[in-house]
């Protein structure tokens, strides 16, 4: 689905990303880990086309999408859930849904779009006339889930969820992540959170100081000493 080689993004002089490699199977849910300032952010956005590229490729389906505008990326079936979630928080649940599907394409879709994403979020369908900046912050990432899924991906990166969510929302979220992989949905899952994403993903990177410093499955990965400790909080 999508495969990243030699990748090296910068601010000014200061490089961010440095050769970094990585890919996602079709439907797979790849996480990307690291602790803070490790470049997590930079490469969702680079993907995303909000940022240049240095050098190295980003290809979606083996064809470079590094020159495509983040509306082109986006008529390719990918959606963004980005950090903060970025709502329009004085429109309504329903009316920040409708500009999940601004392009003609999935617009004609709109009212099945609504209805399988109401089955899935019932409490956004309830809430659906509230304006969203007065929704609890679970709700505002719920819908900030139900808009992307409303452009009807077939790649979804998601940066930082879990970002200022209480414990027990986290897990909704994150519960959730699994359930639209579970419908055929790639994901990146970019997560500071290491050890709740890797409870959901297939396959990890672990991102520090813009160099992919460890990859494995899960499993492999926990059962690694020196990454558990570094990582994932195995003090
Ligand atoms: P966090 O979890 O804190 O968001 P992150 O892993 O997402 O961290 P990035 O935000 O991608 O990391 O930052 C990677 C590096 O790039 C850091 O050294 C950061 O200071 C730097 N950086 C990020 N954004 C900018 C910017 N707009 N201008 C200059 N440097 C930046």
């Amino acid at each position: 689905m999508l495969r990243v080689e030699n990748l090296c993004v910068g601010y000014g002089d200061a490089m961010a990303l440095t050769d970094i490699s990585f890919e996602i199977g079709d439907g797979e849910l790849v996480a990307i880990v690291g602790p803070n300032g490790a470049g997590k952010t930079t490469l969702v956005n680079a993907i995303a086309r909000f940022l240049p590229v240095r050098s190295g490729t980003i290809s979606l389906q083996g064809e470079s999408i590094v020159r495509l505008t983040p509306q082109q990326l986006s008529a390719l079936g990918v959606a963004i859930i980005p950090e903060g979630r970025r709502l329009f928080a004085s429109m309504t649940v329903e009316e920040n849904l409708e500009l999940g599907c601004y392009r003609p394409d999935v617009r004609r879709h709109r009212r099945d779009g609504l209805e399988t994403t109401y089955a899935m979020f019932p409490i956004l369908c309830e809430r659906r006339h509230q304006i969203a900046g007065t929704l609890s912050g679970g709700q505002q990432q719920m819908v900030a889930f139900a808009r992307a899924l409303m452009a009807r991906p077939r790649l979804l990166l998601i940066d930082e969820p879990s970002l200022g969510l209480a414990p027990v929302i986290i897990k909704q979220v994150f519960d959730v992540i699994a359930q639209i992989n579970a419908t055929g949905v790639s994901i990146l899952l970019i997560e500071q959170n290491a050890t709740k994403a890797l409870d959901v993903a297939q396959r990890a990177y672990v991102l520090d100081c813009g160099q992919v410093v460890a990859t494995g499955t899960p499993q492999d990965l926990r059962n690694r000493p020196e990454i558990g400790a570094a990582y994932l909080g195995h003090g």
